[in-house]
């Protein structure tokens, strides 16, 4: 499932490109028909993401609202295949965000002779002008609200630093945290609480802090809790710039480098269970919690401070 990071990647890309211009909207898979109709041929004012959702706002107080869940994307291309508006070269993918194609079940190929390509497989929702055009697969949501609508989604989710600030994100953060019983790794999950942390960036975070998953999050005191949201907004900028989860501070820059191009090398405990903790050697755990899979040392994360 795509996490904050992607989704907020995707707002920039998607502002980039339609913000201050009309579009056309369309369902060629026909489950949107209705919604694509409100926002056809209307201005798309801006694109912002709040964790995991995507808001983007057109003329006449309509605002898109799209969720990718676990396997939904964006696939985008242009005209001119580059992210510029101007420029005569043919069309040619310049992106596809979101969940990988393998795990989607289609494998578009854009890069056709012209502009805009027939969209392939089952696009819910096509956005385009005479450049861009963008492609949304297999979202869990995505529905036309108005303000006061968008507002009530907004004001039941966590905070998300690149929206709130890091400063009252804080404090926001900590009084969420410190209101529930709920162990500090599934809290960290609930978009209720914080938004935009997935499965791999709360596995990361616990170990970076050496933290037990299972202690209650409002066992904590508030300097551990102001301490996880520092370092997760510090992730979130990098995630966002590099598009990478880069989540290891024990490596020298060619670590960092190997850690960039695999996957295998790119996390502490994530993904590897039965593998030994980069740092102890005892084997990384995993168990299933709320139907999701939490790895975890439960040597070195023991703390609770
Ligand atoms: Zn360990």
């Amino acid at each position: 499932m795509p996490e904050g990071h992607s989704v907020h990647r995707i707002a920039n890309l998607l502002g980039h490109m339609f913000a201050g211009h009309v579009l056309d909207a369309s369902s060629p898979q026909g489950r949107f028909t209705d919604g694509a109709k409100l926002l056809n041929q209307t201005m798309l004012h801006r694109t912002y993401a709040r964790g995991k959702h995507l808001f983007a706002v057109f003329d006449g107080d309509r605002i898109l609202r799209v969720h990718l869940g676990i396997y939904g994307a964006w696939d985008v291309a242009s005209a001119t295949g580059t992210t510029q508006r101007a420029g005569a070269a043919g069309p040619q993918v310049v992106t596809s965000l979101g969940a990988p194609r393998k795990k989607r079940g289609t494998n578009p190929d854009l890069a056709q002779e012209n502009f805009p390509p027939e969209p392939v497989g089952q696009v819910r929702l096509r956005l385009l002008d005479e450049f861009f055009v963008a492609d949304l697969r297999g979202p869990t949501a995505c529905e036309v609200l108005n303000p006061d609508e968008a507002e009530a989604i907004e004001n039941r989710l966590g905070p998300d630093p690149l929206v709130d600030g890091v400063d009252a994100g804080r404090q926001e953060f900590v009084r969420r945290m410190s209101a529930t019983s709920t162990p500090v790794g599934l809290a960290l999950m609930n978009q209720n609480v914080v938004s935009g942390i997935g499965n791999v960036y709360r596995a990361e975070i616990l170990f970076r802090h050496r933290l037990d998953p299972f202690v209650p999050s409002r066992s904590l005191t508030d300097d551990t809790l102001e301490a996880l949201w520092d370092d997760w907004c510090a992730l979130l900028a990098e995630g966002v710039k590099t598009g990478v989860m880069m989540t290891r501070n024990d490596l020298d820059e060619e670590g960092r480098q190997l850690a960039f191009s695999k996957t295998a090398h790119r996390y502490f405990v994530y993904g590897r269970a039965g593998e030994p903790c980069r740092v102890c050697g005892r084997r990384v755990e995993l168990v299933v919690a709320a139907a999701r899979k939490l790895y975890f040392c439960p040597s070195c994360q023991q703390g609770a401070v």
